[in-house]
């Protein structure tokens, strides 16, 4: 059995870069702030304001690498996923509970609600298909604690007082009086919008850290047991939602393997990619002695290249008799089965094999993405593993 890493890990890799972005997002967003509070006199978000296209794709028509999501169903334009979280963070400290019931719709789900909103006498309530800018995955339908939004909701009320400062407006066509009421209905104008060229002020607009659709992931275990090398992980290429094909090196031989192993840790922060696996976990003859480890995703579709994962060098043990010595001396039950968080057989895996373990730190030109969730997770992880193959060896 390979080993499977930690599965309670809650930080894949882009969350944690996700929040360093953020931070560093932060400090943007302070300034911007300032601006605006400066500026607000002056130059409110404008309600005349509308969502702006996507460039080069079709209405209706995302590649899944354009959407991200906050969870519950609900898919959004990439660049405006931070703020929305960020403004549903807010609300909620507010005592106002927004839940987005509708967001992104594809053009079939576009003609779906005209037809509804037909059947019922009202074609105006909803887009004529291909031009909704929900088709842009910037439009929201919210809900309060209450249920749908309508003009009296504390939804709708702390939305027209604060939505603006996270790149949020309610188009002046949808008001009460307006041709369109509709109460639950926001745009994103983070990025400026139909009106403003360039990034709107407002909090929490964080702009992309990397390409679209470049591979992302996480390597959480290379380690060294006697002939062999272990590795897991998870990878997706946010262009399909399907399993991608993973390459393992040691030293310049390949090994194709499928991230097809079920993480549902991965499912719950990535729900857009939950319907097919994403984990991987194998192990890989290898000769005694030093090897470098490196694990690539692979690009499968749309933009994007491959990405290395991770690097480490690991030090393989001759299968001696020093192996067996190990195991009637070490704890049986460190089976590869026992779950590698166990954090008494991590403390002294730790203490016998601290110094002769051979997993290196990820290499300092790693892809940043990845260096930091690794480094606690995987050392923790990567100790035990050795510990179970290591004998207690001598230096
Ligand atoms: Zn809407």
């Amino acid at each position: 059995m390979p080993v499977i890493s930690r599965p309670t890990d809650p930080t894949p890799a882009r969350a944690t870069s996700g929040s360093r972005r953020r931070r560093a997002a932060g400090a943007i967003a302070l300034l911007a702030a300032l601006l605006a509070l400066v500026g607000a006199s002056c130059q409110q978000l404008n309600p005349d304001n509308r969502a702006a296209a996507v460039p080069a794709v079709t209405n209706g028509s995302l590649p899944m690498s354009y959407l991200a999501s906050p969870g519950g169903g609900c898919a959004v334009y990439d660049e405006a996923l931070a703020s929305l979280k960020a403004m549903i963070a807010q609300a909620a400290k507010d005592g106002v509970k927004l839940k987005p019931v509708s967001c992104y719709r594809d053009y079939a789900g576009q003609v779906a609600a005209r037809e509804s909103w037909c059947n019922r006498g009202a074609c105006q309530m909803a887009a004529v298909p291909g031009t909704s800018n929900h088709g842009w995955g910037k439009a929201i339908d919210f809900a309060d604690q209450n249920g749908s939004l309508g003009f009296d909701s504390v939804g709708y009320t702390w939305l027209k007082t604060w939505a603006g400062y996270f790149g949020w407006i309610h188009p002046r066509t949808m008001e009460a009086d307006g041709p369109v009421p509709e109460a639950w209905h926001w745009e994103w104008v983070g990025d400026g919008g139909k009106m403003y060229l360039g990034k709107y002020f407002g909090f929490g607009n964080a702009p992309l850290a990397e390409p679209r659709g470049l591979p992302f992931g996480n390597v959480d275990v290379i380690a060294a047991q006697a002939g062999a090398v272990q590795v897991a992980g998870w990878a997706i290429d946010p262009d399909q939602v399907a399993s991608i094909p993973v390459h393992v090196y040691v030293d310049t031989s390949g090994v194709p393997i499928t991230a097809n192993q079920p993480r549902a840790d991965v499912g719950a922060a990535y729900p857009l990619y939950a319907k097919a696996p994403h984990g991987f976990a194998t192990t890989i003859p290898a000769s005694p002695g030093r090897h470098q480890v490196c694990v690539y995703a692979i690009n499968v579709s749309g933009t994007g290249y491959n990405r290395t994962l991770k690097c480490a060098t690991v030090t393989v043990p001759a299968a001696t008799p020093a192996t067996a010595r190990a195991s009637s001396v070490g704890a049986p039950a460190a089976t590869s089965s026992t779950p590698a968080t166990s954090p008494t057989t991590s403390t002294t895996a730790s203490t016998t094999t601290s110094t002769t373990t051979a997993v290196a730190r990820p290499t300092p030109g790693a892809t940043p993405t990845t260096t930091p969730t690794g480094s606690p997770s995987s050392s923790a992880t990567t100790t035990t593993t050795v510990a179970q193959a290591g004998p207690p060896m001598t230096r």
